[in-house]
């Protein structure tokens, strides 16, 4: 079959290669429409590796998907060919302690699109479990439905944070993922969602929602920002979503006295964390890493028209242009927040 494949560090070619086909009782089998170019697949794709996870052999890239049932398994009863689906693109070991306790997510055994080695899903085919496949309402685009995975991560966090309605929140990053923390967390009901970051075209794209300001750090502080929106008492939620360490340190300034600290951003490098920082205001530490249980969801907001996820969407390229996408992709220019590859 022929894919997008990382065949090392720095190349890409479109070729063709072996992919899983065979179509187990419980998989389904979906022409694929619409991948996201997420920064974990332009990360292997110009370094090679992201923490252990090492690019070593040809990998296909692509785990943010939509597309068509062409078959199902004999076992599989919810989904039929036809159906409009999205993926979640990690496959846990159902019977794992991790999966047992509802937090498959951090399943050791978890085997997820175009982390190395297994394939992604930048082929006109894949072959995938029908428990991990969800169809889609038919007012959610296939582009939509790609961005459900990206936004997926915003809901965790938004969770794992325990937002309260009426909450005051603060995002540190305006990257897709600080994006869509920002999203999830308004429709967990913050009040108000303070976005940070040094790019202006960033801030002026997440800038244009409903119950969302943005603060430039080159004309002001993440501290001083915080304390104008909230009379100087701090945000109910920080949420960490630009994995710099400088940012990192600040969090502790952010909350407000019990508040909490969600770390989404994932810092290349270790990186120093004000301890006393976080006891002297008793904040909540919480961590995320993907996402359990959230499709649904996520799925249900973007289809009651709550969440709007299409302002978002930069470029769309054809699946024979992915090359061109995903060099894109690596200038990542200010103005860009995600590119889909059609096929
Ligand atoms: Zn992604």
């Amino acid at each position: 079959m022929r894919a997008l494949v990382l065949e090392e560090k720095g190349r890409l070619a479109l070729r063709d290669i072996e992919m899983p086909h065979e179509l187990g009782p419980d998989d389904v089998r979906i022409a694929i429409h619409t991948v996201g170019v997420c920064g974990s697949d332009v990360h292997y794709y110009t370094h090679g590796k992201i923490g252990h996870f090492v690019v070593n052999e040809p990998m296909v890239l692509g785990h943010e998907a939509s597309g068509t049932v062409a078959e199902v398994g004999a076992n599989v009863s919810h989904l039929k060919p036809g159906d409009r689906v999205c993926m979640e693109p990690g496959i846990p070991d159902p019977n794992s302690r991790a999966s047992k306790l509802g937090i498959y997510n951090v399943d050791p055994a978890v085997r997820f699109w175009a982390t190395p080695p297994i394939h992604g899903c930048l082929a006109p085919e894949v072959v995938h479990p029908g428990s991990y496949t969800y169809k889609l309402p038919d007012q959610v685009t296939f582009a939509e439905a790609a961005m459900v995975e990206p936004f997926a991560i915003g809901m965790q966090a938004s969770l794992r944070a325990g937002i309260r309605p009426g909450d005051i929140a603060v995002v540190l990053g305006a990257g897709p993922i600080g994006m869509m923390t920002a999203l999830a967390a308004l429709a967990g009901g913050c009040a108000q969602v303070l976005v940070v970051d040094f790019a202006q075209p960033k801030l002026d794209i997440i800038g244009k929602y409903d119950g969302i300001t943005t603060a430039n750090l080159g004309d002001t502080t993440a501290k001083e920002a915080v304390a104008a929106l909230t009379d100087g008492w701090g945000a109910d939620i920080v949420f960490e979503c630009s994995g710099a360490a400088p940012a990192v340190l600040d969090v502790p300034n952010l909350a407000r006295p019990g508040g909490a600290a969600v770390m989404v951003g994932m810092p290349v490098e270790p990186v120093p964390m004000d301890i006393v920082g976080l006891q002297a205001k008793e904040l909540r530490l919480e961590t995320v890493f993907r996402y359990a249980n959230v499709y649904d969801r996520a799925i249900a907001l973007i289809a009651s028209g709550k969440v709007d996820l299409k302002p978002l969407i930069t470029a769309t390229y054809a699946f024979e242009d992915s090359i061109t996408a995903f060099d894109r992709a690596v200038e990542a220019k200010p103005t860009d927040v995600k590119i889909q590859i059609e096929l």
